[in-house]
Parts: structure tokens; sequence; C-alpha cells
């Protein structure tokens, strides 16, 4: 029994390993592509070898330092299993860390790791065997004598801080979670242990710590954005849209009673203002009674502590419930934004009770009623070229809410086809959990070169027999997936060498909404 043990855990590299002293290196590799131009065949990707460990160098003074910071790791790592102190995750994240069968089907199924060129780094079960091996032995009964058993480690600064970086070396898509024959889920694995290293030891990312959570709710959003700035940027946008439209487009602030509350991502109003515009277009021609907040947070739905601190996430959502109570609407609804789906609509479920429990509705979903209903006058012929959808991991695979967006995108776009996989199989763009915001220590890179991969090869094969010049779109129903997209877009020159362009859902619509002046997509030369 020990020698199969031992075997079974001889495939999971142990974790000081050597693969933190190596060099961040890059290497050519070709894509074999079964696609018929010179574009999709030569496109050349650098593989990302390894080095993940400075990202989160934070070395202890001293080991008196090393013992404090091992002693809150510890600590944190027993809340975790405290149901007073876990109040999200404590039963999913049990099964998780009692039931893996170590069979590595996850493996197959992780774009992360595939597009690494399988190192084993990056294998899902890679960081949670670290974490169960630390918590068998470090938490569990007898688990100094266990460990012999199981997978011994030690714990030190070192081991600690390998496993903070490597939790962000994973996008939290749950690709892996929905194959696994037990449940076990390694997204969740390694969104807990970003919550340890948050929580305890102040550790994550800038970019959705400082910059994200600490300035929405200092400022009012993780834009830096304050209210007058915003309505100074949607003025514009009113402006912009009803020269589009023909007809006066407004958009209401703060309208008491309102049936809807929505939320943009403040992202839009800063990057992609037509989605703002577009969705005021169609909800003004449906005739819904809706309004923006100008109230600080009220006017940006991101949440970014649901990739990282469930405190974090709490004092977010808290805030969105309170202005949409405060605003007697009926409902809130979510604009394109997949994190923000999940934030609010599934995981603050825990939080939002009695009176702050106000229904929240996905736009996807409005958006479907709204056309199937027939108040808006359609013509698909303006949408006449190619169209694929990317599927934001939050809507698909967490929320099931896949059938209404392609019901939209079969109604209004005639050359709509769909990526391979998709649907709750669909691949991550790449910028998941975080990743499309964060541009500090190698992140940025990283993503291009490893965690977006698998989509951009998606979108090329989505569109290989479409000649280069035809213009096409990449239809992504998320902020964060748009960032992400863009990217990998502007990195490969896939719109100047192939015309594939990306945006939202909403845009598609208006542009295909009869007796507008001006279409609402127009193709530049990429
Ligand atoms: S997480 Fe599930 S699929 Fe992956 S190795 Fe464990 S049991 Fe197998
Ligand atoms: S959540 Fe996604 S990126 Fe992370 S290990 Fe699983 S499949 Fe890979």
């Amino acid at each position: 029994m020990v020698v199969v043990l031992l075997a079974v855990f001889s495939l999971i590299v142990a974790v000081n390993a050597e693969y933190v002293s190596s060099n961040l290196k890059s290497q050519k590799a070709t894509q074999v592509m079964n696609t018929q131009t010179d574009f999709y065949a030569n496109i050349t990707f650098n593989v990302y070898e390894g080095e993940v460990y400075k990202a989160f160098r934070m070395e202890p003074k001293n080991k008196e330092e090393e013992d404090q910071y091992l002693r809150a790791f510890l600590s944190g790592l027993k809340k975790l299993f405290q149901k007073k102190n876990n109040w999200g995750f404590l039963q999913p994240l049990l099964l998780s860390m009692e039931h893996c069968a170590k069979c590595q089907t996850c493996s197959g199924s992780c774009p992360v790791f595939e597009a690494s060129g399988r190192k084993e780094i990056y294998r899902p079960n890679f960081r949670s065997e670290v974490l169960r091996r630390i918590y068998r032995k470090y938490i569990k009964p007898y688990g100094k004598l266990s460990a012999k058993l199981t997978g011994d480690i030690d714990l030190n600064w070192t081991t600690i801080a390998r496993l903070a970086e490597l939790a962000y070396r994973c996008t939290l898509c749950r690709r892996c979670a929905s194959v696994c024959p037990i449940g076990v889920d390694n997204g969740l694995i390694t969104h807990e242990i970003r919550k340890l290293f948050s929580q305890e030891l102040g550790i994550a990312p800038k970019e959705i710590h400082d910059k994200g959570t600490v300035q929405q709710l200092k400022v009012g959003s993780s834009t830096g954005m304050n209210s007058m700035a915003v309505k100074d940027s949607v003025e514009f946008i009113e402006e912009e849209m009803t020269e589009l439209a023909g007809f006066k487009v407004e958009i209401p602030w703060d309208k008491e009673g309102a049936e809807i509350l929505l939320l943009h991502n403040a992202g839009e109003v800063l990057s992609w203002p037509e989605n703002v515009g577009a969705f005021a277009i169609i909800l003004q021609a449906a005739g819904i009674s809706w309004t923006l907040s100008s109230e600080s947070v009220g006017y940006d739905g991101v949440n970014y502590g649901v990739w990282y601190d469930d405190v974090q996430l709490a004092r977010v959502a808290l805030k969105h419930a309170e202005i949409a109570k405060k605003l007697k609407v009926k409902k809130i609804l979510i604009g394109e934004c997949g994190h923000a789906h999940k934030a609010l609509t599934i995981i603050a479920d825990r939080v939002l009770t009695g009176d702050l429990n106000i229904p929240r509705e996905s736009a996807v979903v409005l958006l479907d009623d709204i056309i199937q209903s027939g108040k808006l006058r359609l013509d698909p012929s303006r949408n006449n070229f190619p169209v694929t959808l990317h599927d934001p991991c939050n809507l698909v695979r967490l929320m099931g809410i896949v059938e209404p967006q392609r019901r939209i995108l079969r109604r209004i776009a005639p050359k709509f086809r769909e990526m391979t996989p998709h649907g709750v199989d669909n691949y991550c763009c790449g910028g998941g959990s975080g990743f499309a915001i964060m541009s500090s220590y190698n992140f940025a890179e990283w993503r291009i070169l490893v965690s977006s991969r698998k989509k951009l090869l998606q979108i090329l094969d989505a569109f290989k027999n479409e000649p280069l010049e035809v213009p096409k779109y990449v239809c992504a129903p998320c902020s964060n997936c748009k960032g992400s997209i863009r990217d990998i877009l502007e990195y490969y020159r896939a719109g100047e060498r192939s015309h594939i362009h990306y945006g939202g859902l909403v845009e598609l619509i208006v542009n295909a909404m009869d007796g507008l002046k001006q279409p609402m997509i127009k193709f530049d030369a990429g």
C-alpha cells in the first residue's frame, strides 16, 4: 500500500523541486494549425518556461520574521476549515481537500496547463496538492506521522511564497472542476489560497486590492473615476448616441422607483463607451424604466474581492445592495461583466439577506427577453459579417447562462458560428480572476504567452475559412474578457492581418436595429 501511495505521489512534482530557481525564459514554438492561410499557419507563440516565484518575493528579514509569517499562514489555514470563519466555501473546500483521487482527469481540461506545454507547476492538482500536504501535516491530527505516508513537506518561507505565487497562475475558470469525476474544485482551492494570503499576510496583487477594491471603496470606482468624472463621460456618451441613433438618447441618473438599476463595469465607460451607449438605446427603445446610480461605488459594478478575499467582496456587494434599496428599484441588472455576475448574483447570496436581498438579474437574460418579445425592429442583414461568441466562464460554467446569448445571436447575426468547444466547455479568455487588469510583474506577459493562448486558437479556428480581408467580430459579453481578447488580438496583430475585431453583445444588437441613422459597429483597418 505504501509503495502504491508513494508511486502515485511521485507523479506529482515535489514542492521543493527546482522549478522556482529556473529563470523566466521563452522559447519559440510554431503552432501547427489546420487552416488555409499563411497567417494562421505561421502564427508563432512564445512558450513560458517557468519561473513564477519572483512575483511574490517578500523575503522575511530574519528567522523571527519568517516564523511570524509561518504562524500567520497556519492560523489562516486553520480558519479556512472553521465554519465561523469560512462562511462562503467550507463544504466544497472540505470535499476538494479530502477526496481527490489523483486521477489527473482535470489536467487535460486546463487551458493554462495545456498552453504552457504541460508544465507540472501548472497542473490543476499541483497547487492543490501542496496545500493538501501542508494541511494534512500541520493542521490534521497525527499529521507529522501521516505525512511520511501521504507526502511530506517542509513549511518555510520559500514553500509558502511559492504557493502564493502559484495561486496567481490559475484563472479560476473552473474548467477542471467541471470534468472532475468527484467534484473536486481546484479553482476553489486556488481562491482559498488567495484569500488566506490576503487576509493573514496582506499579500494580493496591487491591481486587484489597492487599485481595485480599496480605490473603489474610497473613490467610488476601481477606475479611479469619481462620480463627477463618470457623469461627464456619460454625458458625452449620450451626445454620441443621439448623433448615431438620430433621436434623443437619454441616460437616466438616480431615478427613484425605476424598475432597474443597471450596474456597468466602470471600465466600459473608459474603454468601451459604445457599450454603455448601446445599453441605453436598447432599454429606451424597449420602453424599460431604468437608471444608473451616481453614488460612490454605485456606478461601478466590479467586485474584485470575488477573486481573492470574501471580506472585500462583502464590502462592495453590500454597497451595491444598499444603493439599490435606497433607490427603491425592483431589481439590479448586471451589465456585460462576468465576474460582477458571479459576485453579486451567486457569492453575495450569503451576505445580502433581509431587505438587502434585492433581485439581481443578468443583462443577457433581459436582452434575450427584449429580442424575443419583438419590441425592437431588427434588420439582421446589417450584421452581415462573420461573428463568433466567446463564453465568459462565470456566465456559462458558473451560472448556466448558455442559451440566451445564442438565441440573440441567431436572431441578429446571420453569419454566427460557434467556437470549438463552446458553452460550458469553452476556454477562458485568459484574463479571468484578475489577469485582464494585472500588468505588474510579469502578469501581462504571462497572460499573452500562456493563459490566453487557447482562446486565440479558438478565435482563429472559428474564422479559418473566411478570407483575410473580410471583417470578423468576436462577441465577448464581458468587460474583462474584452480586455483580454483585445490584448491578444493586438499582440498577434490579428486585426491588421486578418481583420478580426471584438466587442460586446449590445453593440451587435444596436447594429441590427432598423431605422438608426448610423451603424454602431464601424470596422477600422485593425
Ligand atoms: S481533482 Fe478530480 S480530476 Fe483532478 S486529479 Fe483529483 S480527482 Fe482527478
Ligand atoms: S481553474 Fe482553470 S486555470 Fe485554474 S487549474 Fe482549473 S482549469 Fe486550470
